[in-house]
Formats: structure tokens, sequence, C-alpha cells
């Protein structure tokens, strides 16, 4: 398979990219469509995709580094209520309705909205792995699949969810798990889940080489919590249960909101990751000081995400990526920083670096995830600087072609399965939704 992308914009100068299997194996104004050696005899594996016209712009696509992507079914669902009255008369009365059939077709939407707004990895801490997996498997996009551990400081509940995490752990295949799915270990968070079954966890992850994914300090009353009972602040807390020093540059922490110094060093000290989820933290009223160069200058690896869509309702990274440089911009008072340069990092490189893959960037070498934009659009008219326009002025309708491991999964704004994936969210929001 190969794809050859003709006279297209990369960083304001117009160059044409070959595509080989998952990697990007050439980038250059003179290069010319392979008639052999790539694919000699087999003409229609090769994909040629033309830049001219009214032009099109080559960009990395977005790592979504924490969302629970079934939650999709609950958009718009209970939403403009106090936190506590959401959660328990909303929220967690449907989730006992959910099933593998919910999962699948929730999970699909999700990937189907991930596509068409130009994401090809996201990192899910959510229920029912098996059903999520298939559906990103069937969706041609990638995952980081978290297993959601929660024991609510009941060691009966700890003892059933170590049993389940084992079972699931070995009957992964892992000779036959695709590559496009990573398995994660996920506790909910460190108020939902025992300091023992936490440290447990980090043992099990560490022996497997697993990746860590957990909920902390998104609210200042989970802080203020963390004082009271054990007199240290969550991130202190974690490190002196090992789980720094054991995960390292495995560990991801979604929010890291409400941090201090001496929390940012720990997870600097530990190349640890956090992801940033800033319409998640807003409509929640969490919080919008997020420390973003605080924890970059301590070399925390700072990655976005947009949290599930009960809270963030959308799973659109680019808008995600510009409430965050506007954040940035507007609690410190000062317009030079986060510029749309780095915005993109954190939402792209810096997520794929955490996943271990080496993508995030258009480069030759590179894995070849990579969208095209629609320089038509009238977010991009004029053209005056291509990546602003992007960032600031322009919405995921202009991403027209996105792929994901050398495989195209957009063309033209069409997904595969598109009308089967809505048709079917649409049957099974009801039977979830149901009282
Ligand atoms: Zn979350």
């Amino acid at each position: 398979m190969a794809i050859f992308i003709k006279d297209v914009l990369l960083n304001g100068e117009t160059t044409s990219i070959l595509i080989e299997n998952d990697t990007i194996t050439g980038i250059g104004k003179n290069l010319s469509m392979p008639v052999s050696g790539v694919s000699p005899n087999k003409k229609d594996n090769l994909t040629v995709i033309d830049g001219k016209g009214k032009g099109k712009a080559v960009l990395p696509t977005f790592a979504n580094m924490h969302t629970h992507a079934a939650m999709t079914l609950f958009r718009g669902y209970g939403d403009d209520h106090p936190l506590e009255e959401w959660l328990n008369e909303w929220i967690w009365p449907a989730e006992r309705n959910l099933d593998e059939d919910i999962i699948y077709w929730g999970t699909r939407l999700a990937c189907l909205e991930m596509i068409k707004s130009g994401t090809t990895l996201f990192n899910d801490m959510y229920f029912f792995t098996d059903a999520a997996s298939r559906a990103v498997a069937d969706s041609g996009i990638r995952a980081m699949i978290g297993f959601t551990g929660f024991d609510f400081f009941n060691p009966e509940t700890a003892e059933k969810m170590k049993k389940d995490i084992s079972e699931w752990y070995n009957n992964l295949g892992h000779s036959s798990t695709q590559s496009s799915i990573i398995p994660v270990v996920a506790p909910h968070a460190p108020y939902t889940v025992s300091g023992d079954t936490l440290v447990w966890l980090a043992d099990f992850a560490a022996e497997r080489n697993l990746h860590y994914h957990i909920h902390m300090s998104e609210t200042e009353s989970e802080v203020a919590n963390s004082m009271k009972q054990y007199g240290m602040r969550p991130y202190t807390r974690l490190a002196k249960l090992g789980i720094l020093d054991k995960m390292s540059s495995r560990f991801i922490g979604a929010h890291s909101l409400h941090l201090e110094e001496e929390e940012i060093k720990l997870l600097g000290d530990h190349h640890a990751s956090v992801v940033h989820n800033p319409n998640s933290n807003l409509k929640l009223g969490s919080g919008y000081k997020f420390m973003y160069q605080e924890l970059r200058d301590a070399g925390v690896n700072v990655t976005l995400g947009t949290d599930g869509c009960s809270s963030s309702n959308n799973l659109d990274m680019l808008e995600a990526t510009k409430t965050m440089a506007l954040l940035q911009k507007g609690w410190r008072g000062d317009p030079t920083t986060m510029p749309a340069k780095e915005a993109l990092k954190v939402a792209s490189l810096n997520g794929f670096r955490f996943a271990g893959i080496n993508a995030g960037k258009v480069e030759a070498g590179a894995v070849a995830d990579l969208l095209l934009i629609d320089l038509d659009n009238i977010g991009f008219i004029p053209n005056n600087d291509t990546l602003s326009n992007y960032i600031y002025s322009s919405h995921s309708e202009a991403i027209v072609t996105v792929i994901c491991n050398g495989q195209p999964l957009m063309q033209n704004r069409q997904v595969e399965d598109e009308d089967l994936i809505k048709r079917e969210a649409r049957r099974v929001a009801k039977k979830l939704l149901q009282k």
C-alpha cells in the first residue's frame, strides 16, 4: 500500500509526500509519483491525493490523551446540574444499563467523531474493554484501552477487580493483539481506589510494561480531602506510595489541574505525563489555571485530551487546542504564551510520545498519521499563516483527509459506515438512557 500526496502545503512550502505501508518515506518538491519500486505490479495499491486546485495543507493528526469514548451516548444528557446531582441522578443510574452492544456502538460513534476531527490515537478509560477494542479495530483508528479499576476502599471489591484485570490481561492474546490496541491499567482515581490497590496495579503494570492512566487533582475539594485524610496532596501521596518511581514515563495523570510546586517537581523528576482537559474543566467548573509552563519547564510531558462527551460534549481536539491556548494567554495575561505551534505539539506530538509512537510530525521516517486541510475553507481566507488559521480560526470541518498508520480513514470527509454507525448509536442510546 502506498499513498502519494502531490503538491501539498507543508510549513508554508508546496511539496509532495510519499507514504509506503505505515511510514512517511519521502518528502520533497521533486518527488516523483512512484511508477515502479513501490508495488510495481499492483497500481491499485497506490492512492494518489492531489493537493492542487484551491489548495490543501498537511499537518500531523491529534492524540486525545484522556477520554471515555463510549460516553458519546451521554452527549447533552443531564447537562448544567451540580456535579453530585449529575452523577447520582443522571450518569450512574444510566451506566447500570451498559452492555457490550452499547459500548461497541458508543465507541464506534466516538471513533467516527475523532476521525472526522483529525484524531488517530486516543487514551480510553471505560468499561467492557473487549467491545471497545473491537470498535477501535473496526474503525481503523488506534487506541490505548484502559482497564478501569475501582475498589471503593472495599477489600472484597479489590479482590474481584484484581481477578478481573488479570483475566482481561491474560485473554488479550498478546501475539495476535492488533497493533492498533495498546492495553493500559487505568485505576479511576486516588479517591475511589485504595492505596493498596493503587500500588498493586502499579506493580501489575510495571511487570508487564503497561502504561498507568488515572484521574488526578481535578477539583479543589479532592485535594482538600486528600490533605484531611492522608495529610498530603494527591501527587505527594502517589510518590510516597512508590507509584511514580514504578511507572515513571509510563504514568499519565488526567486533569492534574490543582498542583503545587512540590508536585510539579515530583512529576518532572519522574518524567511523567499529564493530560490537560480544558473544555471539561471549564464546563464542570473545576478550574482553569492549568500550570502549563511550570510543568513543561520541570520536564513533564504535557498532553491534551477532551475527556468524555458527558463533560466535554464533543471529542474535537482542534476545539480543545484553541481553548487550551486561549486559557493560557487569558489567565496569565500574556498573549505570547502557548503560541499555535506549541499548542499543536501538546495536542499531537506529546501524546504520541507518551504512547511510544513515532508520529505527531510530518517528517520522512515518521509513522504516517497525518491529515489534510482544505484551504478553501473560510477559516483560511486569507491564508496569512496556515498554522494560526488552523488553531485560532478554522473548525474541524476544514479537515478533509485523515490517514492513520498509512491507511486513509477519511477522504473528502467521507468515512466508511458513517450512516450505519449513526443509526446504531441512536438505537443503543435509547437502551442506555431508559429509566
Ligand atoms: Zn475523565
